[in-house]
């Protein structure tokens, strides 16, 4: 839970532009909010719904106050006429949609302001989309729709002209890493967590759990295993990295730490020492690794790499995914 003030220091713009209609008591009808995970999307979202039910918010104030019972259902989603919409697995349905506009055609349950927030905007159907569509041509002043998305381009274009839309800045790298370290992260895990994701929570959250740690040391063994005797990589993967990353999750965090590892290796070609984040600059294994992998076929992994991470997105079964990038990495 963020307040405009901790949002300002983020994302001074977007809280201005937002504050000031706030004042102006012009709150839009639609918002799209577009930028990447971790850059205050979901609490903005929660700010503008709060602002429109704060029970203590009086006039042109802007803050809500994050304590009355109307903010507090909020916070945890537990407020009757702010309602949110997410993927069903990998999108947004026409029935979500219409399940929606079936509730928002009786009365507000406590006033007749309703809010609606889809996150993942960007994975609405055709259908869900025209669906929304109707809502946004007809719009009411007490209804207020707030669509999240990472991935703008999706966006049908007749929603999007009828959003005012915020772009959010990416996070300042380096004040996220010190963020991360204030959070208890060393300062080598910090670097390395810096460059997998830009939310807070997930880093300090990945970093608790068992799983990031074991991540990190198998990967450490996949180069070590591919630098000194690669005929034994098939069996690793399949003893060891396949059954630890799990689900979908996993396997994209397991290729971004891969992607991480041989990147440094690159680094430690190129003299860019300081650049590396999966290894510190006096690793012997990178020393080894360098003298296995030339430039041009760290080039050609790292491409493999990126594509392997295509394929997971096009659902291809991940165990090939993985059987074919080792392939690629041990040739
Ligand atoms: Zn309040």
């Amino acid at each position: 839970m963020k307040t405009w003030s901790e949002m300002e220091e983020i994302q001074p713009l977007a809280s201005k532009i937002i504050k000031n209609s706030i004042r102006k008591g012009r709150i839009s009808h639609a918002y799209l909010l577009q930028g990447e995970r971790g850059t205050g999307k979901t609490d903005i979202a929660l700010i503008i719904a709060k602002v429109l039910f704060c029970e203590r918010l009086n006039g042109s104030e802007t803050e809500p106050c994050h304590e009355c019972r109307n903010c507090k259902r909020i916070s945890s989603h537990n407020h009757p006429d702010v309602h949110w919409i997410e993927p069903d697995g990998m999108s947004i349905k026409k029935e979500q949609v219409e399940k929606l506009q079936k509730e928002f055609t009786y009365s507000g349950l406590e006033s007749n302001q309703k809010v609606y927030i889809i996150k993942d905007a960007d994975t609405l159907t055709v259908n869900a989309s025209n669906r929304i569509l109707k809502f946004l041509e007809e719009p009411s002043r007490q209804t207020t729709a707030i669509m999240l998305t990472e991935n703008s381009q999706s966006i049908l274009p007749t929603i999007r002209s009828r959003c005012q839309v915020i772009d959010l800045k990416p996070l300042n790298p380096l004040l996220f890493k010190a963020q991360l370290e204030e959070n208890g992260l060393d300062a080598g895990t910090a670097s390395l967590m810096s460059a997998l994701t830009n939310n807070l929570h997930d880093a300090i959250e990945w970093n608790k759990g068992e799983w990031f740690a074991e991540a990190r040391k198998l990967v450490v063994q996949l180069i070590e295993i591919l630098s000194t005797s690669p005929d034994d990589v098939y069996i690793f993967i399949h003893s060891h990295l396949i059954p630890h990353f799990k689900d979908r999750n996993d396997q994209e965090r397991g290729l971004d730490l891969i992607l991480l590892a041989f990147k440094d290796i690159l680094y430690y070609h190129l003299g860019n020492e300081r650049d590396l984040v999966f290894f510190d600059s006096n690793h012997v294994l990178l020393e080894k690794a360098a003298m296995t992998f030339s430039q041009d076929r760290l080039m050609d992994i790292l491409n493999a790499i990126l594509s392997a991470k295509r394929k997971l997105k096009q659902n291809v079964q991940p165990t090939l995914v993985f059987e074919q990038l080792t392939l690629q990495m041990k040739r």
